[in-house]
C-alpha cells in the first residue's frame, strides 16, 4: 500500500512537471519571447544550403603539383599545388550570429524542438546531393557523437536530426555503430588530418554489401576531419558516400579557395 502511494505521488509529480512545461513562455534562442523561433532568427534557416568543402582543410586532397609554370594550349597553370575536395559538403551558412545561437540552443540548451525546423531547412540539401548521385532517397548517417557529450546532454542530437530529416521524406535513417578511435600509434601526417572512425555491426555490413548511397549528417563542420573519417569508414565498408550536409560551417570558402577549383 505504501508502495502504491509512493508511486502515485511520483506519477503526480511527473504530471505536474509535464503540465508545468506547457505554460513556460515560448522564447527564441535570441531571447525574444512569443515564439520558439522569431521571424528574424528564422531568416538564418531560410537561405539555400551552399557548398563549403573548399573551406575545410582536412577535406583537401593533393591532386597535382607543378614546380614551374606550365602551359596547356591557351591555359597557363601557375607553379604550386592543386587540391580536390574529398566530398561535397552543404551548409546552411556560416557558424555565427543567429545561426550559431540557434545551433547552441538546439545542441546544448535542450531546445530539441529546433531540430525539426533545422531539418526542414536542410532537407533540400540532401535532395541536391541525392540527385547528383542519381538517387531518390539516400540513407542518412549521423556522425558519432563523443560519448562524454552524449552522457552530458542525455541525447544524441545529430541522430535526432537524422530522424527529423527522414520525417521530411528526403532520406532514410541509417544509424550505425560508429566508434571514434583514439589510437595514436603509427599516425602519420595524413592520418592526423582525419579523425579515425570505425563503423561496425550488421547494419553497416548489410549497407556495404548493397553499396548503399549515403549522405553524412553533422551539426557544424570545422576542418572536416570528422567528415573525412566518416567518408573513409563508410567507403571501407562498401557504401557510396554522396556527400555531407551540416547545419553550419565555421569557415565559408573565400576567393582563394574558389580559385583552387
Ligand atoms: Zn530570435
Amino acid at each position: 500500500m505504501e508502495e502504491t502511494r509512493r508511486s502515485l505521488r511520483s506519477r503526480v509529480r511527473e504530471v505536474v512537471a509535464e503540465t508545468g512545461s506547457l505554460v513556460v513562455p515560448r522564447r527564441c534562442p535570441c531571447g525574444e519571447e512569443g515564439s520558439w523561433l522569431c521571424a528574424r532568427c528564422a531568416v538564418a534557416l531560410a537561405a539555400p544550403a551552399r557548398r563549403v568543402e573548399a573551406g575545410c582543410d582536412a577535406l583537401q586532397l593533393l591532386s597535382g603539383a607543378r614546380i614551374r609554370e606550365e602551359r596547356h594550349g591557351a591555359t597557363v597553370l601557375p607553379a604550386g599545388v592543386d587540391h580536390t575536395p574529398l566530398l561535397p559538403v552543404l551548409a546552411l551558412g556560416e557558424y555565427g550570429g543567429a545561426l550559431q545561437e540557434l545551433v547552441l540552443a538546439w545542441k546544448n540548451a535542450g531546445q530539441l524542438h529546433l531540430g525539426g525546423r533545422i531539418a526542414e531547412a536542410l532537407a533540400p540539401a540532401v535532395t541536391t546531393l541525392a540527385a547528383s548521385g542519381g538517387v531518390r532517397r539516400p540513407e542518412l548517417v549521423p556522425v558519432p557523437s563523443r560519448r562524454g557529450a552524449r552522457i552530458r546532454r542525455g541525447e544524441d542530437h545529430v541522430a535526432e536530426l537524422v530522424r527529423s530529416l527522414a520525417r521530411t521524406g528526403c532520406g532514410r535513417p541509417l544509424l550505425l555503430r560508429a566508434v571514434p578511435t583514439t589510437a595514436q600509434e603509427g599516425r602519420g601526417a595524413r592520418q592526423r588530418r582525419g579523425r579515425r572512425i570505425r563503423v561496425t555491426g550488421a547494419a553497416a555490413r548489410r549497407a556495404g554489401a548493397r553499396a548503399a548511397p549515403v549522405v553524412v549528417v553533422d551539426d557544424v563542420v570545422t576542418t572536416g576531419a570528422t567528415l573525412r573519417g566518416m567518408h573513409e569508414a563508410l567507403t571501407a565498408q562498401g557504401m557510396r558516400v554522396l556527400g555531407a550536409v551540416v547545419v553550419a560551417a565555421s569557415r565559408l570558402p573565400g576567393h582563394d579557395d574558389l580559385a583552387r577549383w
